[in-house]
């Protein structure tokens, strides 16, 4: 579940869930059983043979999805996912520019390197068509927490930067690999006017924030209160086993109609048995109010340890997909990046796994297991609170 047990037996409480991927728990018996079972049934034969194993896993995925978002393909990770996902949007407009956000992470194929905006991410190859916008970041950002004034870079790239009409936008809701960047209230729906006016198809990459992890919301983008065009998903949908998902709407889906869209493994019997297991088991469970109730007492427990600990400039995020940013200087935010790597290390020591990340690597990410109760949350803080002391 939320623990981990190195070669020697010993226990580490697990705040990182394999970077937000283990949602219901590492070897969740209902989950294990699931795939157990189908293996034992058919492991493999590709969507050219339909069978249950797919299509009750696509079904229930469509029916967590609003409006007309009906229409399932199964990959088998995050960058398949995106790469699809943009590919689909160019097809179905006709162009190839799309606008993604500075400190986005979308994968690190040919397509979705481009629209990953981070340089650390990002190799010496070509990657063209995509235009990355002002991040809408509340702690770092040129404009605070004002929404609408981000949102007019989009509209200006588009006037400035394309012929005026584009492919589409692509957004996490909270940015995960960048730190738990939160977007500026008010962004979303104000970027997806703009792009909608251009053109455009919106893309939701939920791949950290979609699958209950945030609490409040079953996906990161109800959060905003918009309704993208496609939605992406991996990691917490299979709970570990390798899959990921797109799903749009029956007339973009039409595109790829055009030429045969293959791919071996995706929409495979034990993984998609694996993923309908995880729905199952979140609602059983009722993890998205564990995460929407635990995570808020976390939040309130690490803002508390702020007030202690100076080098803590900014807590952020919702429900189990929090960030704790570390910095030198509270006024300059200079990012604590040796001391990160310190406190990170002691709190291993003392059994507690913690990720971390940012396009400086001076925050922690905390996006635990779904299961994580409140006196995890306890002994999580204590351990935060003797590493960060130590200092
Ligand atoms: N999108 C987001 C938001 C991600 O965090 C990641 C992985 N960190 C990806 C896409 C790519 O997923 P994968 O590693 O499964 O290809």
């Amino acid at each position: 579940m939320q623990y981990l047990f190195d070669e020697d037996g010993r226990r580490y409480l697990d705040a990182f869930g394999g970077i937000a991927t283990v949602c219901c728990g590492h070897c969740h018996p209902d989950v294990v059983e699931a795939i157990v079972n189908q293996a034992k049934r058919i492991q493999h034969s590709t969507v050219l043979y339909l069978n249950h194993a797919i299509v009750d896993f696509a079904e229930s995925l469509a029916s967590k999805m609003p409006g007309d978002l009906k229409v399932v393909f199964f990959t088998n990770s995050g960058t398949e996912a995106n790469e699809l996902a943009l590919m689909i949007a160019r097809l179905y407009t006709g162009c190839n520019d799309i606008i993604s956000l500075r400190n986005g992470y979308h994968g690190n194929a040919a397509g979705t390197m481009g629209a990953t905006a981070q340089s650390n991410w990002k190799f010496n190859v070509i990657q063209t068509g995509v235009h990355h916008a002002l991040n809408p970041d509340p702690y770092r950002g040129a404009f605070g927490s004002d929404g609408e004034k981000y949102a007019r870079d989009v509209q200006e790239i588009i006037q400035f930067g394309t012929t005026g009409i584009v492919a589409g936008f692509i957004s996490e809701a909270i940015q995960g690999v960048g730190g738990i960047v939160e977007l500026a209230p008010g962004y979303l729906p104000a970027a997806y006017d703009i792009v909608r006016k251009a053109g455009g198809l919106c893309i939701a990459d939920e791949v950290q924030a979609g699958v209950a992890r945030t609490g409040s919301h079953f996906w990161g983008f109800e959060g905003h209160g918009v309704i993208p065009d496609i939605v992406t998903m991996a990691k917490g949908i299979g709970n570990g086993i390798p899959i990921g998902a797109v799903v749009t709407t029956p007339e973009i889906a039409q595109v790829l109609t055009r030429r045969s869209y293959f791919n071996t493994f995706g929409g495979n019997p034990v993984s998609t048995a694996g993923g309908h297991a995880v729905l199952k088991v979140l609602e059983k469970e009722k993890l998205q109010e564990n995460a929407f109730v635990v995570g808020s007492y976390l939040k309130e427990q690490l803002n508390k340890l702020k007030e202690k600990h100076d080098i803590i400039g900014d807590v952020r995020g919702k429900g189990f997909l929090l960030g704790v940013e570390l910095v030198t200087d509270r006024e300059k935010k200079t990012p604590a990046k040796a001391e990160i790597s310190h406190v990170m290390n002691h709190m291993k020591d003392m059994g507690v796994l913690v990720g971390k990340g940012g396009f400086y690597g001076n925050v922690f990410r905390i996006t635990p297991p779904l299961c994580f109760t409140k006196e995890d949350s306890d002994f999580f803080i204590d351990v935060m609170d003797i590493a960060l002391s130590k200092l």
